[in-house]
């Protein structure tokens, strides 16, 4: 998948329209389109990253700015003391079906653990 083609990044490009939360010079965050809990958002690098196993440590403080949107996210939608998951799925087994790096925030629910 090359970053033309890339959904992730056309969204972020807002070539594709999404329901923008927040944005900044290196991350985005929208509302997933097919919400698996009451709140469910899609956190993003700008920067085209394929997988959580292809960041390097040049990617470090990125990918800690993504957690921490993440962790901000959930304070504005008032889920930090009640709970969530960030969940990052890598490749086939794990279910990654969009080749772009990004964060899940969940939320609003009670989550089952172990995950199916
Ligand atoms: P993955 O399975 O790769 O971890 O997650 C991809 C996520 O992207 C899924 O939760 C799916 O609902 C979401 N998604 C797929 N296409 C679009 C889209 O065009 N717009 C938005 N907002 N979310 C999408
Ligand atoms: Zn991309």
């Amino acid at each position: 998948m090359n970053k033309e083609s890339c959904l992730f990044c056309r969204i972020a490009k807002k070539e594709i329209p999404s329901k923008i939360v927040y944005e900044d010079d290196t991350a985005l965050a929208f509302e997933d389109i097919n919400p698996k809990a009451p709140v469910h958002l899609l956190v993003i690098p700008k920067l085209h990253i394929e997988r959580v196993s292809d960041i390097r440590e040049d990617d470090f403080e990125l990918v800690g700015h993504l957690v921490s949107t993440a962790n901000k996210i959930a304070e504005s939608r008032k889920i930090r003391e009640s709970g969530y998951r960030i969940i990052i799925n890598c490749n086939k087994d794990a279910g990654q079906e969009v080749t772009h790096l990004h964060l899940h925030l969940l939320g609003g629910r009670k989550f089952s653990w172990p995950p199916g």
